[in-house]
């Protein structure tokens, strides 16, 4: 979970990379950074904090250059330390190498014991880092790019969408199984890669396409060129990103984000009718789904709970009681509206339970007469080891418990999740072609300590390249 953003373009880039990294603030809060490059220098800025309290105009004026990249932080992996904020810089004979990263190794510990072995020392805990001292070793071996992406290919197991600088120019690539998202557009004067397709949206640039699972794209002043330098015979794409992650107006794997919880709400509502007298969705994460369940059941969509907007994530709460007080300063019901009213209350997914069932009590306390949960993902049963911040088992409200006590738990009138068929659906996508090992407990590759990787990936070595110029 973190927006990366990489830009080349004649008219300056600092700007547009904080922009896009505005658009792309809900894929972490914890740091923010952006490194450019001009003419033999690079200038750098980065710390804890949201973008708005990281940058100041004075700042991005001084981010001169026309080649730049971007990031923002939810960790997963490295604890929160300043030295694990993004981008990371480095020398290497006389280059610039910098490189920002979305998603999560999962073979990590193995590879920093090898480099470790061979003399090389880290100065962050973030994996990231170890993508670094491949490339690095790579390029002075061989001194190319694409064999330092293709070795990172052959080596690097989970989830890896990175932008590279070199000096100039910029490397983005997204590992051979397309787990987290990375779009390609065009800007005024040059090309830029993002995490989202909102992020091109937010510039007025054009979004092009997304970037292949596998594939490699340089951008430099000349234009871009995209070669595939891996393929799989699946891909596994983090369904999760369409559940609660990515915003509900962006493109991801071609597929309009806003347009799957739609789906999810119809298909909630065919699985699970109520007789209600309103549908309210949780907001946000819930709103599109609520659409949905309420052009399927004809009843009014209205929203009984209205959100302090400047309140973040109650997952950046450290604490169980630092959560609990967050929901009720976070979420407000409107008695007017709920008052003796038999709601259907939509969420996209119950984690430790607790947010749920802190609002199903606010609602009550403000007088819903019936609260019926609907939930816009199946039960999450496993943690995430590609990226999605999710708890252990042990705190997973769906980790042994059976259907019933779940909804006794939250203290719902009722409780339905949608159904994993209905929500891959839902996706368009073939279910062999994503990720949702959170709600099976299979991942697409293996992870130490879990059962073995449930299905077989078949790698071959792309070969086809294409050019553009500026
Ligand atoms: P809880 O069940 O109290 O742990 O929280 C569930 C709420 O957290 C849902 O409303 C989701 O929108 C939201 N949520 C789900 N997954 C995540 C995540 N990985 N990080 C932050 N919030 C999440």
């Amino acid at each position: 979970m973190c927006g990366i953003v990489g830009i080349v373009d004649s008219g300056g880039v600092s700007l547009p990379i904080y922009y896009a990294l505005y658009a792309l603030q809900h894929r972490g809060q914890e740091s923010a950074g952006i490194t450019t490059y001009d003419a033999g220098k690079i200038h750098k800025h980065k710390a804890q904090g949201l973008l708005s309290e990281v940058f100041d105009q004075e700042i991005l004026k001084k981010l001169t250059g026309r080649t730049g990249i971007g990031h923002i932080r939810y960790p997963t992996t490295g604890e929160n330390r300043p030295e694990n904020t993004q981008p990371l810089n480095f020398t290497l004979k006389g280059h610039y190498f910098s490189i920002v990263h979305n998603g999560n190794l999962v073979n990590n510990d193995v590879l920093v014991a090898d480099y470790e072995e061979h003399g090389h020392i880290f100065a962050t805990t973030t994996d990231s880092e170890v993508i670094a001292a491949i490339i690095a070793r790579e390029l002075t071996l061989s001194g190319s790019m694409e064999d330092a992406v293709v070795l990172c290919m052959r080596i690097l197991q989970g989830s890896y969408s990175v932008i590279a600088m070199l000096d100039d120019t910029i490397y983005a690539f997204r590992d051979p199984l397309g787990i987290k998202p990375l779009t390609l557009g065009r800007t005024e004067h040059g090309y830029m890669v993002a995490s989202e397709s909102v992020a091109m949206d937010t510039l007025g640039a054009t979004f092009m396409r997304d970037v292949k699972p596998g594939e490699l794209i340089k951008i430099d002043e000349h234009g871009i060129s995209c070669r595939q330098i891996m393929k799989a015979n699946h891909t596994a794409l983090c369904l999760f990103e369409y559940i609660y992650f990515a915003r509900s107006d962006s493109v991801i794997d071609g597929v309009l984000v806003y347009d799957v919880r739609r789906r999810i709400g119809e298909q909630l509502q065919r699985e699970a009718p109520v007789d209600a007298e309103m549908i309210s969705p949780v907001p946000d994460s819930g709103m599109s789904i609520a659409v949905g369940y309420s052009e399927a059941s004809g009843i009014p969509f209205k929203e009984g709970l209205i959100k302090n907007r400047y309140i973040g994530r109650t997952f950046i709460m450290p604490t169980q009681t630092l959560r609990e007080n967050a929901v009720r300063m976070k979420l407000n019901p409107i008695r007017g509206h709920i008052q003796d009213k038999s709601v259907v209350l939509i969420d996209d997914s119950i984690v430790r339970g607790t947010t749920s069932r802190r609002i199903i009590d606010l609602m009550r306390e403000f007088g819903a007469r019936e609260v019926h949960f609907r939930v816009g993902s199946p039960p999450i049963r496993a943690p995430c080891y590609l990226g999605v911040d999710l708890p252990t088992r042990q705190e997973l409200i769906a980790h042994n418990r059976e259907h019933d006590d779940i909804c006794s738990a939250i203290a719902a009138d009722s409780l339905h999740y949608v159904s994993l068929e209905a929500l891959i659906a839902a996706t368009g996508h073939r279910p062999e072609d994503l990720c949702y090992g959170c709600l099976s407990g299979c991942y697409p590759v293996s992870i130490p300590g879990e059962h073995a990787a449930c299905r077989h990936i078949d790698f071959v070595h792309g070969s086809y390249q294409t050019e553009l110029q500026f």
